[in-house]
């Protein structure tokens, strides 16, 4: 059985989707996730672009010691230096190189003649190679390259010292049988070929990216660079979960696998999902809420005498347990202690302290905790840990259906001032949303607004989500709470307060500077 490496870019691609913007603890919980969940290299980030993402690939680093840890560079001596300080404690780093080789990219973007480009190419890698052992070098915009030309660049690359090639769909063009063919033809010309592993990386903006991926896999690649429920700019990336569980679901067809521990899939897809605020469609393969609901009759009715009639993946096989009650009112400091450690979840003390306190909240008001209700307990205590904020102090609303919704509410600073204030609105949301803005004393326009409940059930817990534009960010927070105005209240704030992070407006400065693979 050949073994298939997983790249995972999560946190460099999948976090460049408009309005996700994760908090450098948030990277790190992800990173962890993804090392638990036996991913082989998680790219963790793209130094260069900014103060905040050298530090979350520093962190990540030097704390998930499992896989190996890679940031992406530019072919520049700046963006590699920038990589090799952050990766300098990594256990195993590894360098990825990129520049563009189609022709559109090279004469409009590069500016660049294809022999210049080669050159550039190869004096990165060997710049690279100088600091580290591990490099990946990939060809921007390779499926519209001219073939000839990357077995050119690819052969001079290989002699520089890459130890692995990607060749990425980078605006989701190619289609399967193309793709497969480019990597075949790439096998049988490039000479020393066989000193690196080939890669493949795609985009989905024809809805193709995962087919795409396997079809690479089918031609010979040997690692395949996926995020997490598919998170990606525009039409998002290869998803981790339909590529593995596809390997493992067809391994007869495909003869190939991937060291991963399926059974982590689903905590791994909604972590993702909570901390990104990016939703999973009900109708999505495999994680989706309903990929395992069956409603007509005839098929319920198989189901139950024997599920493999209608279901090819067994629930159990990804981590869809049932949910059931994990702790309950009784439940002391201990067991909340031995549930966190079995969810994975590594808090420090202080948050821990936090968590303890909501859970017992909680059981006040809710009869049944489940596992779910504590990762958004977990995460959302993580979340309240974040300096600089603006916290919601208290909260009145008054609504009737034919009076207007009025709001007084309290924020505290952060210097630790108090401010309260008061607005009305057409609904008690808006009404909500008009008393902070009132007290930021500026704008904050609202671009989306989602609600959703944890579990199922009268009392579950209710997740919003928005994406406000704000100092000219795009910003998206979440809030978790019993009550939907309060979480409401809270997912605003959020939405501020990492807006308001300095190294994000850094960040979103230097990424429409610095397009990527
Ligand atoms: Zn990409």
């Amino acid at each position: 059985m050949r073994k298939i490496e997983v790249f995972d870019t999560t946190l460099r691609d999948g976090e460049q989707s408009a309005g996700v913007n994760l908090h450098i603890h948030e990277k790190l919980e992800i990173a962890h996730q993804l090392a638990r969940y036996g991913v082989d290299v998680i790219e963790a980030g793209f130094p260069a672009s900014s103060r905040g993402d050298f530090e979350s690939v520093q962190l990540i680093a030097r704390q998930v010691r499992t896989c190996s840890i890679a940031g992406l560079a530019r072919s520049t001596e700046r963006d590699i230096d920038a990589v090799r300080d952050a990766l300098r404690e990594a256990a195993s780093p590894r360098i990825h190189v990129f520049i563009a080789t189609s022709p559109i990219h090279m004469k409009h973007k590069l500016n660049l003649t294809p022999d210049q480009t080669l050159e550039t190419a190869v004096a990165a890698v060997k710049y690279a190679k100088r600091f580290c052992a591990d490099v990946e070098w990939s060809a921007e915009d390779a499926t519209r390259s001219d073939w000839d030309f990357l077995v050119r660049i690819i052969t001079r690359v290989i002699d520089a010292g890459a130890t692995v090639v990607n060749l990425p769909d980078t605006v989701g063009y190619t289609t399967p049988e193309e793709y497969g063919n480019l990597f075949r033809y790439i096998r049988e010309r490039v000479p020393n070929i066989d000193r690196v592993k080939l890669s493949a990386h795609c985009h989905d903006d024809l809805g193709m990216a995962v087919i795409n991926t396997l079809s690479a896999i089918q031609a010979g690649v040997s690692q395949v660079e996926v995020t997490v429920n598919g998170i990606g700019e525009r039409a998002g990336n290869t998803s981790l979960e339909e590529v593995a569980v596809a390997l493992a679901i067809r391994k007869d067809y495909f003869q190939a696998e991937t060291g991963l521990n399926l059974e982590q899939t689903i905590r791994t897809s909604r972590l993702v999902s909570k901390l990104t605020g990016m939703v999973v469609p009900p109708n999505k393969a495999v994680v989706g809420a309903n990929a395992f609901a069956h409603e007509s009759g005839i098929h319920q009715d198989g189901v139950l005498k024997n599920p493999l009639t209608y279901e090819i993946i067994r629930p159990e096989m990804i981590g869809l347990t049932s949910n059931v009650m994990a702790i309950g009112k009784h439940s002391g400091r201990h067991a909340l202690r031995e549930k966190c450690k079995e969810l994975g979840l590594q808090l420090e003390e202080q948050e821990f302290n936090r968590l303890f306190r909501a859970f017992k909240e909680l059981t006040g008001k809710k009869k049944e905790v489940t596992d779910d209700d504590i990762l958004a307990l977990a995460l959302e205590s993580t979340n309240e840990a974040m300096a600089s904020r603006y916290e919601l102090e208290f909260l009145n609303v008054f609504y009737g259906q034919d009076s207007i919704s009025t709001t007084t509410l309290g924020i505290r600073r952060p210097d630790g001032t108090v401010v309260r204030e008061a607005a009305t609105g057409n609904g008690s949301v808006e009404a909500i949303y008009n008393t902070i803005e009132r007290i930021l004393g500026e704008p904050v326009q609202l671009i989306d607004y989602r609600i959703q409940s944890t579990t199922g059930g009268q009392d579950a817990l209710a997740e919003v989500y928005v994406k406000v534009q704000y100092h000219g960010v795009t910003s998206s927070g979440r809030g978790i709470d019993n009550d939907v105005l309060s979480a409401s209240a809270k997912a605003f704030l959020d939405a501020i307060n990492r807006a308001a992070l300095k190294d994000r407006v850094e960040d979103k400065v230097a990424a429409s500077a610095a397009p990527t693979v």
